[in-house]
């Protein structure tokens, strides 16, 4: 396809050059010459991609998108024309490439990756339910990122002792491969293609009737892009949050509440891209307190990263801001419901820690929490 069909069909060519997206967007708000605006108006305008990195700057968060009036869809847009510049002008991929490598080689047919370590005594699997459990790239973060958080695996872990808490326990594919979430967003075609033919090969006949995922990247990849890819698929798919609240809403579960105050810190690709915003608000009410930072649901902001690469001294200024609109909203506890969030969010606070003028807030996962809240009579 190309650049002027790109822009037709992402409505590019309707802007006016309000400059809302800019004045909402992250990477523009940090500094730096990037602007969505300016990038829509140039493309249209020189009718070729900049041939600058500016294009990578992107975290595909969807904050433009969402707001422009004009129905414009930069972050698609953005992702679109990325297959372009992959080769001939790279991102800097952070942590010496290793999650980059590891989604490419997940890719390999001859392959068969084994992430089963997470599963400990304690949780219930059931290899002969229909209900899968797809636990994603969070056994390899575990590897890369124990310097930042030991309790990584505790995720996976803790979502699935709510699922048995619910009456469900899920099976687990024992070769399990990545989704292929940051190829696709990376412009990476050729490895997101070769992950979702595997992935969906790997469940035809399956007997599998429905996915969950406590993973809002993975969530996305199977509900929304591997459809495009691959045609209807034949089960559901749905976040283990939207579980959870649905039992503890027909009662079918009890959390333990106490007199803690928790704010949330919406996932993109749970809220925006998903539209999932009151799962896991439900959860939190069900085990203390919420209270909303001023920017939250669709206007929430991003994590800082997106895809593991271009993290920089600004990126880190746009988590340090987020970290104090987090305390400044009086909660003892800042909590997220995605790996990525958690890690970059760590990372960019001092190991999970903002403290300000003798407060502090700490930075931990909704499953973690809600989990260590199970009611013993449930
Ligand atoms: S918000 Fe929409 S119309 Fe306004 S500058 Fe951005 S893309 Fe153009
Ligand atoms: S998707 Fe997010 S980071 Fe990318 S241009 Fe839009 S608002 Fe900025
Ligand atoms: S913020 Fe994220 S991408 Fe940046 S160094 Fe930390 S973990 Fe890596």
């Amino acid at each position: 396809m190309d650049l002027l069909s790109k822009l037709e069909q992402n409505g590019a060519r309707k802007c006016v050059a309000c400059g809302r997206c800019t004045f909402a967007c992250p990477a523009s708000q940090i500094g730096g010459e990037f602007s969505p605006r300016g990038l829509v108006e140039r493309m249209i305008l020189e009718d070729k991609i900049p041939p600058e990195k500016e294009i990578w700057l992107c975290m595909t968060c969807k904050q433009c998108t969402q707001i422009c009036q004009f129905g414009v869809s930069f972050h698609e847009l953005v992702r679109e024309v990325r297959p372009t510049l992959l080769t001939s002008l790279p991102p800097e991929e952070n942590h010496g490439g290793i999650p980059r490598v590891l989604e490419r080689l997940s890719a390999v047919r001859k392959i068969r990756p084994s992430r089963q370590r997470w599963i400990t005594s304690g949780i219930d699997i059931d290899q002969s339910s229909d209900t899968l459990f797809y636990v994603g790239c969070t056994p390899y973060f575990d590897v890369i990122f124990r310097y930042l958080r030991q309790d990584l695996l505790e995720m996976p872990r803790s979502a699935i002792r709510l699922l048995n808490a619910c009456g469900i326990a899920p099976r687990v594919l024992m070769h399990e491969r990545c989704c292929g979430h940051d190829s696709y967003w990376l412009g990476d075609v050729e490895t997101f293609q070769r992950l979702a033919f595997l992935n969906v090969e790997a469940l035809e006949r399956s007997g599998v009737r429905e996915i969950l995922t406590f993973c809002p990247e993975c969530m996305i990849t199977w509900k929304q892009l591997y459809p495009k890819m691959v045609g209807k698929l034949s089960f559901d798919v749905r976040s283990v949050t939207e579980v959870v609240a649905k039992a503890i809403e027909e009662g079918i579960l009890r959390l333990e509440r106490n007199e803690e105050v928790y704010t949330f810190q919406d996932p993109c690709r749970l809220g925006r891209h998903s539209g999932v915003y009151e799962p896991p608000r439900q959860l939190i009410r069900s085990i203390g307190r919420l209270v909303e930072m001023p920017r939250s649901r669709e206007m929430a902001a991003c994590c800082g990263n997106s895809s593991f690469v271009n993290c920089n001294a600004m990126t880190r200024q746009w988590q340090l801001q987020r970290g104090k609109e987090a305390l400044a909203s009086g909660a003892d506890r800042l909590l997220t419901a995605c790996p990525k969030c958690l890690i970059h969010l760590t990372c960019g606070l001092a190991e999970g820690w903002v403290s300000m003028e003798r407060r502090s807030i700490r930075i931990d996962d909704l499953y973690v929490i809600a989990a260590s809240r199970l009611s013993k009579k449930a």
